[in-house]
């Protein structure tokens, strides 16, 4: 049983010629909206994997709100502690033009998520074999999940995405911390130190993705040990790193490294399709993807 306490978005995707000028109005070629918010990507990634997922969230009283809850839940997700706030849910407003982007997200609901939502989801905490969470919340809840993961003996995972300097308490309070190389050096506050060091300084506590080349983690004797990618034809990498998470949550019991193992499956599999929940593999698609 994975509970993921993270963000709820809905990603709307406009594709232009080119980007409108300040105060210019102009026809874009396409729109669609995609589920989104690394928090919901996560858990859809683990339920997929077949894991039991749980999500707390939080969504406002509106379309896209409902959509996502519907999305979670048809994905098996069990949307019981995803909560209705008074803000709009989360949104990623994405223009794309000749292979660039331009983001504007707004949080909304998302950063009503609150420690008294965290309190109220202790059943799903007590049932839980990992709680999994990302930066896309407020960071006062993120810590208080970490401390109710902590009293109840669960294993807590952080990715630090999007990348902030994490506090020593909350550090103390995770079990594995998932970044890739650039949010391993924000989060820890080392610019400029060589990753290999700060993992061996923490051993099998931090799994550091390193795109196609896999990831990277030390054993408690202090040893690097690299599990690497697998090499496939990437056609989308949004959604890698999600993919990664949701799958090393769901193959955690397997020990480091076969979870890591099949988290860099799941995440090149996901990569070779489009979109970030749209590439995400099934379990039988990564069983036949893994004995090819
Ligand atoms: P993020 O998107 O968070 O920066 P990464 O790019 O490191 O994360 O990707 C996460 C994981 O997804 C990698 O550890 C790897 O397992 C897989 N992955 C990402 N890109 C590729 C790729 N081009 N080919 C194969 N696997 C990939």
């Amino acid at each position: 049983r994975v509970v993921v306490v993270g963000s709820i978005n809905m990603d709307l995707v406009t594709e232009t010629d080119q980007f409108p000028r300040l105060g210019e109005t102009l026809f874009g070629k396409r729109f669609a909206q995609y589920p989104g918010g690394k928090g919901a990507n996560q858990a859809v990634a683990a339920a997929r994997l077949g894991a039991e997922v749980t999500m707390i969230g939080c969504v406002g009283a509106d379309a896209f709100g409902q959509q996502m809850k519907a999305i979670l839940a048809r994905e098996g997700v069990d949307t019981r502690w995803v909560s209705t706030g008074r803000e709009a849910t989360g949104i990623a407003a994405i223009t794309l033009s000749a292979g660039d982007n331009a983001i504007v997200v707004v949080p909304g609901a998302n950063h009503e998520l609150s420690a008294a939502d965290i309190d109220r989801a202790e059943q799903a905490f007590r049932d839980a074999d990992v709680v999994l969470a990302q930066l896309e919340i407020p960071f006062a809840t993120v810590c208080h999940a970490a401390r109710v993961a902590r009293a109840h003996g669960k294993p807590f995972f952080l990715n630090p995405a999007p990348a902030v300097a994490l506090p020593d308490e909350l550090l103390d309070l995770t079990t594995l911390i998932t970044p890739n190389e650039h949010e391993l050096a924000t989060a820890l506050q080392t610019p400029g130190v060589d990753w290999r060091a700060i993992l061996q300084r923490m051993p099998g506590r931090i799994a550091m993705t390193l795109g196609k080349e896999g990831a990277y983690y030390a054993t408690p004797d202090g040893q690097l040990v690299h599990q690497p990618g697998f090499a496939v034809n990437a056609v989308d990498t949004t959604g890698a790193g999600d993919t990664f998470n949701g799958a090393l949550a769901s193959f955690w019991h397997l020990g480091m490294a076969e979870a890591i193992r099949r988290a860099n499956a799941a995440g090149a599999l996901s990569v070779t399709r489009p979109g970030a929940q749209g590439g995400m593999p099934t379990l039988a698609e990564l069983e036949r993807f893994k004995s090819n």
